[in-house]
């Protein structure tokens, strides 16, 4: 089975923003597998999951995307023909994924799935998905007189940098839960705080 044109056909009805489109589930698929092949792991359930777990995004409303996303994982495997003994594992890894839930996972491939979704919440992607977004809502990219907030709350940031100061520049490497995701982390971190220093810089001459 070609897992990634098997699962594409299950995006064309997603109605999301540019953020979680195909393309983010594709790279989290890719960063999954590099951190499989490092760590171990189950690179069919990995893979699986990567490229499953925003399915339930922009849906419905009141459930959340993990776990609707959890359900439609366990129907659309079930009709490809996926090994019925990992189909529970790939669901477990799509329901415990959120950021925002703040579930520590308790196997591998759902700890690499965490890893790898949350290594494009930091980096040069990050900051152009975030950016994507936040122009088309019309969010100001800074704003020196709103503060950030504390803690980090969906949808409670008001500008594109006190996004990546809520959300994105508290994944610090030591964070993540595998070596490799921590080695890659630290490259994407120190460009997201410099990209936040600068404009606060620029902004404040
Ligand atoms: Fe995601």
């Amino acid at each position: 089975m070609n897992i990634i044109e098997s699962i594409k056909p299950y995006f064309l009805d997603m109605k999301v923003n540019g953020s979680h489109r195909y393309d983010h589930s594709l790279r989290v698929h890719n960063l999954g597998k590099y951190i499989t092949a490092k760590e171990g792991g189950d690179m069919e359930i990995v893979q699986a999951a990567c490229l499953l777990h925003d399915i339930g995004r922009g849906r419905k409303k009141g459930i959340c995307h993990a776990e609707l996303g959890a359900q439609m994982s366990e129907e659309i495997l079930k009709s490809l023909g996926f090994p019925e003994e990992k189909i529970q594992r790939v669901v477990y890894c799509v329901r415990v994924h959120r950021y925002s839930k703040g579930i520590n996972p308790e196997t591998l491939e759902a700890k690499i799935l965490q890893d790898a979704d949350r290594l494009e919440e930091i980096g040069a992607i990050a900051i152009a998905r975030g950016l994507a977004e936040d122009i088309i809502k019309g969010k100001p990219l800074y704003d020196p007189i709103i503060e950030p907030n504390s803690i980090y709350v969906s949808g409670g940031n008001k500008t594109s940098i006190n996004f990546l100061i809520e959300k994105s520049l508290k994944l610090k490497p030591e964070k993540f839960h595998t070596k490799t995701a921590q080695e890659l982390a630290k490259n994407r971190y120190e460009f997201t705080e410099q990209f936040v220093k600068r404009v606060i810089e620029e902004w404040n001459i």
